[in-house]
């Protein structure tokens, strides 16, 4: 199976915390948080039109300016995600510089943030030097169990949401695909069929719910000519294509281990393919973990086990730990291997 998201930690695990996650078939990445981000460099940085932020500590924000620098002049708009106060943290960050001469620019800024039942909007604009524009608010769509709600819904992926306590609210994110389309190439060839992006299309068209008897035009790239040709998507389904589970990973930052946190993040990370979970402290420090509203390794690796994902894997090491990484590595996997 070809998994539809690629997904890397921005930084080393003493690092800034922050997620960089590909979707395959379209050019679009999601980032998961905007600590320091210069080892993504510009291009990665602006294929990032999805932003989610878990709170705006420094270590989780300090990275808006340079993602701010390198879309400036682009014709696009950044959307971010994120608890209570976002907004005024943008609008923070936009009054810390003089804008009398972007008024050509066609960046816009649109957040997003989450509050218990509401979610309050705004834009920002570079051509009016990016005043602060505010939406209705609306509801909050689908409180599931645990309190996860909805964030965002594509055809492609949906991104839920929990408010973890991290002293303010700190949110973890679940990216999930709804299921994954499989596209059986041998059989395309047998057909005299070339792959190419019609198969691209087939994928929308299955993730937007078309009906079988759905009919398309598509463009054919053979060889040495290129065709246009009629498909029935119910057909070209049943020959070419197998639907399998969706891929699904988590991302957890900030958050300390108590009862109603742990209920949380087992059922946003409930059978993730990854898990990324931060394990700023050893077990030995569990007190000054709790005390600074964070967890441990051996807290991630339990609630990784707990929620039954396939694989683990903890960063935002504290830096008193320098020089033993690999401690804080092998106690989450201890836990999680075997409890
Ligand atoms: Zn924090
Ligand atoms: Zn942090």
């Amino acid at each position: 199976m070809n998994p539809s998201f690629s997904s890397h930690l921005v930084n080393d695990v003493f690092g800034d915390p922050g997620l960089f996650v590909e979707v395959r078939w379209s050019k679009r990445a999601l980032l998961f948080d905007l600590g320091h981000n210069d080892a993504l460099g510009p291009t990665r940085l602006l294929r990032a039109g999805d932003i989610f932020i878990s709170h705006t500590h420094m270590d989780h924000f300090i990275g808006f300016d340079a993602l701010l620098r390198v879309a400036l002049r682009r014709g696009k708009t950044l959307r971010l995600y994120g608890p209570p106060g976002l907004i005024a943290n943008v609008q923070g960050k936009l009054h810390g510089y003089t804008w009398n001469l972007v008024d050509g620019y066609p960046l816009a800024i649109a957040v997003q943030e989450f509050h218990a039942h509401t979610i309050h909007s705004a834009t920002f604009h570079a051509t009016d030097g990016f005043l602060r524009r505010d939406a209705p608010e609306i509801p909050v769509i689908g409180h599931a169990s645990h309190g996860s709600f909805c964030i965002l819904e594509d055809p492609m992926f949906t991104v839920q949401a929990v408010a973890l306590n991290h002293r303010i609210s700190s949110f973890g994110y679940a990216l999930q695909e709804p299921f994954h389309v499989n596209i059986n190439k041998e059989r395309l060839h047998e057909a005299g069929l070339p792959v190419g992006y019609w198969l691209k299309e087939v994928k929308q068209y299955l993730w937007q719910g078309k009906p079988d008897d759905f009919r398309f035009r598509a463009t054919l790239y053979h060889e040495h000519h290129r065709e246009e040709r009629e498909f029935v998507l119910g057909d070209v389904r049943e020959r070419f294509v197998t639907i399998s589970r969706g891929q699904k990973i988590a991302y957890v930052v900030d958050a300390r281990y108590d009862e109603e946190n742990e209920a949380k993040i087992i059922e946003l990370a409930r059978s993730a393919d990854i898990f990324y979970c931060e394990a700023p402290f050893l077990d030995q420090d569990a007190e000054k973990a709790w005390e600074r509203y964070h967890l441990t390794a051996r807290q991630a690796g339990l609630m990784a086990r707990k929620a039954g994902v396939r694989e683990l894997v903890v960063f935002h090491f504290s830096p008193r730990y320098t020089g033993l990484g690999h401690q804080i590595v092998a106690e989450a996997q201890g836990a999680f291997r075997e409890g």
